[in-house]
């Protein structure tokens, strides 16, 4: 067999289409939307390279407009997981010994596709299966994705370069051999990305997957599959399946093979899962691999140095982007009071222009959350702080389900910092901001570190390097992800590794070197090219 050292394409991240009126890539999306609208789809699991379908149809609806049907899943059970485990260990072995370079081969192609073809179709499916702007959908299904896929196979090469020294007639080499089993990728439904990602970081190594999508991200997954069929990913490699997460963890986490699982989803359901594994970890050949990131509670503190216009936008962006749908979304913040007003005035006029309603209408800033559980979550929570002694409801509050679940970008001002939305993350567009007094900035700090399990986002505003630096030292565990004069929001692939500490996560760090080194199992090889044929030592010998 003929090979050689390969070098692979130099990653760079995928410019952002910005869908100006006019442009050829807005009228391709709109038509792409439209036909989404006016076609049900049924969609099957992917298992073994086949479409298998239970006959148990869902209904997919847009969380805008949840009358409309736009198309059916078909949810699987337990055997359906059965199935797509033993597909992926059939499938291991060929996928594992086929040479590196057509494994990142398939997923340089995947991007390519996303990155031409695809686009519109993935945006489009993002836009409307989980209610995303199309500036949010481009940032995530198609930006991010793409450079998921890139940035990975640079990474593998470097991962695969790095080599052991030799001494003298000795050669030392590291192989990284994929783990032994099946990877179970279980994704969450707010961004696509991590979706495509968590199932193909993996299998770019020689692994085999199990993947179950989150069932409010079922219409994009499908999408992303079809896109990694057409790159040529070979049957079993992936197999994706429709079942609930408790028939899933049954079946998987109960199976000699289960070799690891990449998680993203909320905290409670991963604490769950660590503990399953760890009651269930006599059944296991190996240690399962357990990478997960989970939630956040994630914070701008300003200094009165910051400019207002800046910390304003970020507050704006930062919360409200995809309804404060992200991990990293800002949903508490701490204001000196000297700032308070003018930034009051500034966050008034930016909330006054903001529009809300269905992604379909380029003007909406803002969309629906996900789904009626979350909506009478949020709703839940605003009303307990406009009854509240503590707290007051600045700005939106209002909430209506009639059509979609849109709930109005909202902020809670608190006079205690330790109230319940200082601390647990919510998931939408709620922000909690406390006023503190100027001269209390420190103390703010100290606070600040203290008052949520979470540790994934943060970003300190301030002119004053003295404060930059004291925010900085302060807050050195708060999060995983520190800014300074930025949003925490927007992490981008090979740029800034993502990941949280604390309750948010095992930190892994998504988009880097640091989470694939957790897919690869490496065996030291030295080779003796002088074999010693003595068992004695020179200091044995008569003086
Ligand atoms: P979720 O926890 O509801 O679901 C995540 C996945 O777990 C889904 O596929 C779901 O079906 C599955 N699941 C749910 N209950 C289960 C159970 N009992 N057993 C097995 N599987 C189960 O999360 P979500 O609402 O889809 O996503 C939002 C959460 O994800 C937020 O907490 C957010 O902070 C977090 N998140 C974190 C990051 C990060 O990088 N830290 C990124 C994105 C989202």
């Amino acid at each position: 067999m003929s090979t050689g050292f390969f070098k692979v394409p130099v990653a760079e991240n995928e410019p952002i289409v910005n869908y100006a009126p006019g442009t050829i890539e807005r009228s391709r999306l709109k038509q792409v939307i439209k036909e989404i609208w006016s076609t049900e789809v049924e969609i099957p699991m992917i298992i073994g390279g086949k479409e298998v379908r239970s006959g148990n149809k869902i209904a997919i609806k847009p969380p805008h407009d949840h009358k409309h049907i736009l198309g059916y899943y078909h949810r699987g059970d337990a055997s359906h997981v059965q199935m797509a485990i033993k597909a992926a260990l059939n499938a291991k072995k060929a996928w594992a010994e086929l040479p590196w370079e057509n494994r990142a081969s398939v997923f340089l192609r995947a991007a390519s596709l996303l990155a031409g073809k695809y686009r519109s179709r993935i945006n489009a499916a993002t836009m409307v299966g989980q209610s995303k702007n199309p500036f949010q959908a481009e940032i995530d299904s198609a930006c991010e994705l793409i450079d998921f896929y890139r940035f990975n196979v640079e990474f593998m090469k470097q991962i695969y370069s790095q080599q052991p020294q030799s001494a003298p007639l000795t050669w030392n080499r590291l192989e990284q051999r994929p783990l032994e089993g099946f990877v179970f990728a279980l994704t969450p439904f707010n961004f696509t990305s991590i979706a495509g990602n968590l199932p193909t970081a993996p299998a770019l190594f020689g692994n085999t997957v199990v993947w179950k999508p989150s069932n409010t991200q079922i219409y994009s997954a499908r999408v992303i599959m079809e896109v990694l069929m057409e790159a040529g990913l070979p049957d079993g490699v992936i197999n994706l399946v429709f079942v609930s997460g408790p028939v899933a963890g049954k079946e998987i986490f109960s199976h000699p093979d289960f070799a690891g699982i990449h998680y993203t989803g909320s905290t409670e359901v991963f604490r769950n899962i660590w503990k399953t594994i760890g009651d269930n970890i006599h059944l296991y050949k190996s240690y399962p691999r357990i990478v997960g990131e989970t939630g956040g509670k994630d914070f701008v503190i300003a200094h009165n140095s910051a400019n207002v216009e800046q910390l304003a936008t970020a507050l704006v962006r930062g919360a409200f982007e995809f309804q404060g749908q992200k991990c990293s979304a800002v949903s508490r913040a701490y204001i000196p009071k000297s700032l308070w007003p003018e930034l009051k005035n500034k966050m008034a006029e930016f909330l006054s222009e903001i529009k809300m309603g269905p992604p379909e209408d380029f003007r909406n800033f803002f969309n629906a959350v996900i789904d009626e559980a979350s909506f009478d979550k949020l709703a839940g929570f605003i009303e307990n702080a406009k009854k509240d002694k503590e707290t007051d409801v600045i700005f939106g509050g209002n909430h209506d389900k009639s059509v979609g679940y849109f709930i109005e970008p909202t902020v809670i001002i608190t006079r205690d910092p330790q109230y319940i939305t200082m601390r647990e993350e919510l998931f939408g567009p709620v922000l909690t901001m406390y006023i503190y007094e100027d001269e209390k900035y420190e103390e703010t700090l100290e606070i600040l570190d203290k008052t949520s399990d979470y540790a994934l986002t943060g970003a300190v505003f301030s002119k004053d390097r003295y404060a930059i630096e004291l925010a900085t030292r302060k807050l050195e565990n708060a999060a995983g992800n520190f800014y300074i004069n930025d949003k925490p929001t927007g992490a981008v692939v090979g740029q800034q590794p993502f990941g949280g500490a604390r309750g948010s996560g095992t930190n892994d760090k998504a988009g880097s070197v640091i989470n694939l080194l957790r897919w690869v199992q490496p065996r030291t090889i030295k080779e003796n090219f002088r074999p010693p044929v003595d068992y004695k030592y020179m200091f044995m010998q008569e003086e």
